[in-house]
């Protein structure tokens, strides 16, 4: 066996133990006794729009087509739908033989590391960050390199990451709206980043790519946007997922969307292809696929969580806790009233709370609340908390 596979194996993310631990309070201790802040698992249910599009798709649809294989990189008209709805949306270049579908933006993102790392190769992403990113880049014989970011706004700090970049940067990764901050980065940043990304790969005389993990993209408050990277940068990979904004987490689809005119794009997209061949994922869910058309530009009910956001923001600041405002995605980030999140964490698990420490997102001192949660949750959670404050006299 694998030694490293079995050490990843065997070890659960703080997420899953976590997890695991509110069920086993739940079931001795009856369902009000924690409240579980830990996993992005949307329970806002899918909109009308995917049930309807996969009833018409069984009626209509023969089902050896429905059911059958694609091709490897996708369904060329469901391409070609994501192509045009990206360029029409948000008028930025996409092309559907640019594009390959796949199982979530988590192999989104394996396969895209794959296609363009080199042993030793580095990643930097601005921290906090998605863990998983280390696991993946790390599969495909990266390194990752955290850069902290700028204290209060949470924004990637520019010139630290300007002065990181060196001949071994393949890639700047980035996750907007954030997880597990809800940072957005905003156009002014998005810009400043890409003519980093142009004059260090000019310095180094290689293509540094900015690779884009954009689940959240459509999760965004008052008024936020999320810039499309492939309008500011040409050698951009948008990683994107279906997970969220249609909370079909479940049903794993997504795709990788490389910008058309991005150096050598015949050679990059026909590495994306040969990573996804490698890997084993060719052809993502062809019935999914085929829903898509359908829903694209489509969401759950996120007014449910832009209250959420608002009560537990409120809520939390009134009791004396500092957090970071959320422009998207459906996580607080706030800060630990002592300097240890775990400590924090075991004293919020007396109060039945649970939620996530910073460190595991390479950022400590902070932990994540996911507030995918129903409405209620929040409203019954917010005494709890003050009750936690008021251990701190904050
Ligand atoms: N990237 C980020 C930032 C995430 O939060 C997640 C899931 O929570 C993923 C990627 C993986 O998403 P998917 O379910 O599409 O594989």
């Amino acid at each position: 066996m694998n030694e490293r596979m079995r050490g990843l194996g065997a070890k659960k993310s703080i997420i899953r133990e976590l997890f695991e631990y509110a069920k086993t309070v739940r079931a001795e201790k009856g369902a009000d006794s924690v409240f579980d802040f830990t996993i992005g698992n949307p329970s806002v249910g899918a909109p009308d729009a995917v049930s309807e599009a996969l009833i018409h798709l069984i009626k209509t649809m023969p089902p050896e087509v429905l059911h059958g294989y694609t091709s490897a990189q996708g369904d060329p008209a469901v391409r070609e739908a994501i192509a045009a709805y990206v360029r029409d949306t948000f008028g930025a270049p996409a092309a559907a033989d640019k594009i390959y579908m796949t199982v979530g933006a988590a192999a989104a993102l394996t396969i895209s590391f794959h296609a363009i790392l080199n042993p030793g190769d580095e990643v930097i992403v601005p921290a906090p960050y998605f863990p998983e990113y280390k696991v993946f880049v790390e599969g495909a014989g990266g390194v990752l390199r955290p850069i902290p970011s700028l204290k209060g706004s949470l924004a990637p700090d520019v010139d630290a990451i300007a002065a990181a970049i060196n001949e071994k940067t393949a890639m700047l990764l980035i996750n907007s709206p954030n997880n597990p901050s809800g940072a957005v980065i905003d156009e002014a940043t998005v810009s400043r980043l890409a003519a980093v990304l142009e004059e260090k790969s000019r310095a180094y005389g290689r293509t540094i790519f900015l690779v884009g993990d954009e689940p959240y993209r459509e999760l965004v408050y008052d008024g936020a946007t999320v810039p499309y990277l492939t309008n500011y940068y040409k050698n951009t990979i948008v990683c994107y997922s279906f997970s969220k904004s249609l909370s079909l987490a479940g049903e794993r689809i997504g795709y990788i969307l490389l910008h058309p005119e991005c150096e050598n794009a015949n050679d990059i997209y026909a590495a994306i292809c040969g990573a996804g061949r490698s890997l084993g994922y060719v052809c993502a869910p062809s019935m999914l696929q085929f829903m898509i058309p359908y829903c694209l530009g489509k969401t759950s009910d996120i007014e449910i969580y832009a209250k959420n956001r608002t009560m537990l923001y409120e809520g939390l600041s009134s009791f004396g806790y500092e957090a970071v405002k959320p422009e998207g995605a459906f996580y607080l980030f706030l800060k630990s009233p002592e300097p240890d999140a775990y400590a924090f964490l075991e004293k919020a698990k007396k109060h039945g709370l649970l939620f996530v420490p910073g460190d595991d997102f390479g950022y400590p001192g902070y932990v994540r609340i996911a507030y995918c949660v129903q409405n209620e949750t929040i409203e019954k959670a917010l005494p709890r908390f003050e009750a936690l404050a008021k251990e701190y006299n904050l």
